[in-house]
């Protein structure tokens, strides 16, 4: 029977599939016959998987088995979910939507993609567009052609993760899977209304994803309400010996929320919020507060002295880690292989080809912030302004559970609109970047619109503070 994933979320798709009122393969051709529709014009995916039919099919005998010896099935048995093109799935093409992967077949499964598929049944359907390496706030810096907002198709769905947003809010997948250097999650979810969780850092093995900025990236969930990102998460979460920075869940717990308070005391950093944000967003934090108060939440002012250097230091420390990372793309291990005189024009040329101008810029940068007689000027002291934001933010949480902020200053802008002024567009990711820089866990909620387009406020918790950020959450989407 023909469903509309629309109206369905994870929690309630997975009642349908214990009620037996539709089956995995339902969800499916579902979901591929919404992507046929509109993936032309919104080109959220830039590959639907062949094997979607068969994944379903998977499931519904799972849970056909489950269902006769009684027992229950995962949440995300049969569900259908995105996942971004910088996340391996083994066998299929992993682009991190540049040119120089083009071809490039992951040869294993990232630890996230195991969990959602083998362990839990998830179908995967395809790979979603998204800013080259994940470098860019709009998805235009794909080498495939940007993504669309399915809000207003002349403006961007944010970005990296773009394509991710924007497959849930067309209503093609139920969640996806994105991941967040400096707000590349939250971003496109603030954008595109859906909900961006960008984890603790450690919480979520970054095993077979593609690195960017190896200290900063966190892979995370992207889903229609709170409770669906956390079934994402619980799914994906988790210690793992194939990465080293991953941490234990009872350190976890051990970390949550501190206030003994019923209802969780919210800090808001007011000095941080005076100049730059779009009338809209501003209306959307004043209205978020007064209904967080009214529902018994405490607000309380809060001052975080060295936030405004977090841009500037971010856009050092990043640039650093990502020239790094980009060094192993040199046209003999993976992908594009560009043939000149010798092995250095080999890769000269292989780069030239298979890089696009914001990975190249960001490489320059880089490699400049890097080189000796400027490293102890520029990353020697980005990384102890680090220190000193996380320090803020330490101190801030002794006295409140939870920080919000807007998401992004403004609601999707147009098409093109950024695109000739990198500093405009890096000026994003004013109050996403922090969370990176400290390793702590935000999310980004649909809190309201403008217009036709929706705006997301972000709750930043401790680390390993998760639950708390879905506790408030919840609070903020349901009065959307
Ligand atoms: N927009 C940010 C940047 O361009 C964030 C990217 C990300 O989180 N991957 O770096």
């Amino acid at each position: 029977m023909p469903i509309n994933l629309k109206n369905l979320t994870i929690q309630t798709a997975h009642e349908g599939l214990k009620n037996g009122d539709f089956t995995a393969t339902d969800l499916a051709k579902s979901a591929l016959a919404e992507i046929e529709s509109k993936n032309k014009e919104l080109n959220a995916f830039l590959e639907v998987y062949d094997n979607v039919l068969v994944q379903a099919g998977f499931a519904d005998k799972a849970i056909a088995e489950a269902r006769k010896a009684g027992k229950d099935f995962p949440i995300l048995c049969g569900i259908p979910l995105a996942i971004k093109d910088n996340i391996l799935v083994k066998g299929q093409i992993a682009s991190s939507a540049s040119k120089i992967l083009e071809n490039y077949h992951a040869t294993y499964d990232a630890t996230v993609i195991k969990k959602l598929q083998v362990e839990n049944g998830a179908v995967l359907v395809g790979r979603t567009n998204m800013d080259e390496f994940a470098m860019g706030g709009s998805t235009e810096n794909s080498a495939f052609g940007p993504t669309r907002n399915p809000y207003d198709t002349a403006r961007v769905a944010g970005g990296s993760s773009g394509g991710s947003a924007a497959a849930i809010a067309a209503g093609m997948v139920l969640g996806a899977l994105g991941s967040d250097t400096g707000g590349s999650i939250r971003q496109p979810a603030s954008f595109c209304g859906v909900v961006g969780l960008k984890p603790t850092y450690g919480a979520v093995s970054r095993y077979g994803v593609m690195a960017m900025g190896s200290s900063l990236d966190q892979i995370g969930p992207f889903a229609k309400t709170i409770e669906d990102a956390q079934i994402i998460f619980d799914a994906i979460k988790g210690k793992d010996s194939l990465d080293s920075t991953t941490i234990d869940e009872t350190t976890y717990q051990k970390e949550k929320g501190k206030s003994k308070k019923e209802k969780l005391i919210i800090g808001v950093p007011w000095h941080f919020l005076k100049e730059g944000l779009h009338a809209d967003v501003k209306k959307v934090l004043d209205d978020t507060l007064k209904k967080l108060e009214k529902k018994g939440y405490e607000i309380r002012e809060i001052s975080l002295p060295n936030i405004s250097y977090s841009l500037a230091v971010y856009y050092v420390l990043m640039p650093a880690e990502v020239s790094s990372n980009m060094a192993r793309f040199d046209g003999v291990k993976y992908g594009l292989h560009v043939d000149g005189k010798d092995m250095i024009e080999d890769y000269f040329k292989t780069r030239a080809a298979g890089f696009g101008p914001e990975v190249r810029r960001r490489i320059l940068l880089g490699t400049y912030v890097l080189s000796s007689g400027y490293y102890d000027a520029y990353y020697y002291r980005a990384n102890a302004v680090r220190k000193l934001i996380t320090d803020d933010f330490k101190k801030a949480f002794e006295s409140v559970d939870l920080i919000l902020t807007p998401t992004a200053p403004s609601p999707a802008f147009k098409i093109g609109e950024k695109t000739n002024d990198p500093v405009a567009m890096y000026l994003e990711d004013i109050f996403t970047v922090t969370a990176n820089l400290t390793g702590m866990p935000a999310v980004s909620v649909p809190a309201g619109m403008s217009g036709n387009l929706p705006i997301g406020m972000q709750l930043t918790a401790p680390h390993g503070g998760e639950n708390s950020l879905f506790e408030a959450g919840k609070d903020i989407e349901k009065e959307v």
